[in-house]
């Protein structure tokens, strides 16, 4: 079953965008589907520096081809075969909304922290079809539950903040953002005006 995910990943690679603005474009909208991607890339870390070696929290939703796991299990599944990376495979939103997707990837990462806390290492992180004790269990739900709480409180905090406050760091005017890297390269580089024209130039295609 690994190797047809990987077959699929290698299908990814062919389609590379060739230019700067279609990367942007590509990677840049993504957040939709790579739920709690945040608190997933602070959990790699840790477990980067506890270990000592690079560990990856892959999510990706079920498709139809996986639709079989789909009905048996309702919920994410945590997958975890290679010793450096596991996957955790979610509903698709629109089976069971955002907010469940959110909720069963959250668990799983309960037991990712769990692990992490009681073991000190990923090496036996189990996939969520093997037995697991309460105890994990119970940490795992109670972990998703403050997670959530947590990011929903930050999530109205920011969202009062829009409100209130014009200046929304996540909104950036193209003109005020070109006025800014410019600035950045003028202090940055040598021969900075030569390099400024250049990407005007880029930026005007
Ligand atoms: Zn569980």
């Amino acid at each position: 079953m690994g190797q047809k995910f990987m077959k699929s990943d290698a299908k990814r690679v062919i389609s590379l965008p060739d230019n700067a603005k279609a990367w942007a474009e590509e990677i840049g909208p993504s957040e939709s589907d790579n739920y709690l991607a945040h608190t997933i890339k602070l959990l790699e870390r840790r477990i980067f520096k506890i270990q000592n070696k690079p560990y990856l929290i892959l999510t990706q939703k079920y498709t139809e081809r996986q639709g079989s796991w789909l009905e048996e299990y309702p919920s994410a599944r945590l997958i975890s075969m290679e010793r450096n990376h596991c996957t955790i495979f979610f509903p698709p939103g629109k089976e069971y909304g955002d907010k469940h997707a959110r909720l069963f990837i959250a668990h799983e990462l309960g037991h990712i922290a769990y692990h992490i806390t009681h073991e000190g290492s990923m090496d036996g992180l189990k996939s969520s079809s093997e037995e697991r004790d309460e105890t994990e269990e119970l940490f795992a739900w109670e972990f998703a539950f403050h997670l959530l709480s947590e990011k929903s409180a930050y999530y109205e905090k920011v969202q009062n903040e829009k409100v209130q406050n014009e200046n929304n760091p996540y909104i950036i005017k193209d003109s005020d953002l070109v006025s800014n890297i410019k600035n950045f390269m003028a202090e940055l580089h040598k021969d900075s005006n030569e390099l400024i024209e250049k990407l005007e130039r880029k930026l005007d295609q």
